[in-house]
């Protein structure tokens, strides 16, 4: 029985991944801002139609060199609900993660909830627009003006999707991405930095590559570079993101379709304003234990759904103090990702939601 995991990287046809291959041979150039880079830089710039995106090494350091670039201290209000590097990037930094709750719809931190949350060392606010979904944007943005915060978006999920007519990752004053192989659009490890202002953007590419310029050293930098390998296959994947995204779609009907919601909660909601990427197809089951006994029988059958996003991070042990978070602390304990990726053939998507809908 073929193991179906919550993902499949994809992979474009070797061919065409071996005619980069033969450039960079040519040209023996393999890092610090080749030809590969620039060309994928100035096409996800058009795809995104975005002025100032940089390409680097991976989702986490992009986070890491957001919060240098914005120069944010002390305390960030930040989102209990996401992968552990949105927090981790924040502790890693030495600043103070604040967690405000998530709303149980579409499980983004919960905008109302953050006002209250901000104290004089409030510098900024990092959120995930989780699975693609947007947050607040509005009125976070309405916040961060009232009280002159910093605003960072971890669209790690974002990559595709548009949000009133733009790119997500055109908002906030950072928004980050990764191209981790796990994800919609990859170049095996990667991410990226989108930011406004010419000034920012030489200011993230001198932190990008040590903080100097040949023999002149201006700030305490670090290693977010990426390569040409890295940039070839981005430049491959980039040429199937359309097919990889509606075949992703035709799975996401499939379980829209036939899942039991009577029984079953769905964070993902496209409204007309929305252009989604389609990146993951989470359900919310009623308790731990359906949520439990569905993983046990979908194992069974050697199919393996991921328990995105567990723990909630506001009970990472790591953390010294613990700040209650109910809802994403509930949430996070029934809710699973489920198999989603654009070769997964329809009957596996049957079986998979007749497994479900039969422990439920
Ligand atoms: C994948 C992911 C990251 C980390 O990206 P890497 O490229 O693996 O470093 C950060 N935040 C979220 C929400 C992610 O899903």
């Amino acid at each position: 029985m073929e193991r179906i995991n919550v993902t499949k990287s994809f992979l474009p046809p070797k061919e065409e991944y071996q005619a980069y291959l033969s450039k960079i041979w040519e040209a023996s150039w393999l890092t610090n801002n080749g030809p590969l880079v620039v060309e994928l830089e100035d096409k996800i710039s058009k795809y995104l139609n975005s002025q100032y995106f940089s390409f680097v090494g991976n989702g986490t350091i992009a986070l890491q060199i957001a919060i240098k670039a914005l120069e944010l201290e002390g305390e960030i209000i930040t989102t209990p609900f996401s992968y552990c590097a949105t927090t981790t990037s924040i502790i890693w930094e030495n600043l103070e993660p604040v967690f405000v709750d998530i709303n149980p719809q579409d499980l983004n931190i919960n905008a109302d909830l953050i006002e209250a949350a901000i104290t004089e060392k409030t510098s900024g606010i990092l959120a995930t627009h989780v699975y693609g979904n947007p947050c607040d944007v509005e009125k976070i943005e309405e916040i961060a003006k009232k009280y002159n915060l910093k605003v960072i978006y971890d669209a790690a999920h974002a990559f595709g999707v548009e949000y009133k007519g733009k790119s997500l990752l055109e908002y906030g004053d950072i928004s980050t991405c990764s191209f981790h192989s796990t994800k919609v659009f990859h170049t095996v490890e990667g991410g990226s930095i989108n930011c406004h202002s010419e000034e920012l953007h030489e200011k993230v590419k001198l932190l990008r590559s040590f903080g100097h310029i040949l023999d002149n050293y201006y700030v305490a930098g670090i290693n977010g570079k990426n390569s040409e390998f890295h940039a070839a296959m981005g430049l491959c994947n980039l040429n199937h993101l359309s097919s990889i995204i509606s075949g992703r779609k035709r799975v996401f009907r499939i379980y829209d379709n036939l899942l039991n919601w009577d029984h079953l909660e769905k964070p993902t909601e496209i409204t007309p304003d929305l252009v989604y990427n389609f990146a993951y197809y989470p359900v919310v089951l009623e308790n731990t234990e359906i949520t439990a006994k569905i993983m046990e029988a979908l194992n069974k059958e050697n199919i393996y759904p991921r328990r995105y996003f567990y723990p909630s991070l506001n009970q990472l042990k790591y953390l010294t103090n613990y700040q209650s978070c109910p809802v994403s602390e509930d949430i996070s304990c029934r809710v699973l990702s489920l198999p989603l990726y654009p070769d997964l053939e329809d009957k596996i998507v049957e079986n998979i939601s007749e497994i479900i809908n039969s422990n439920l």
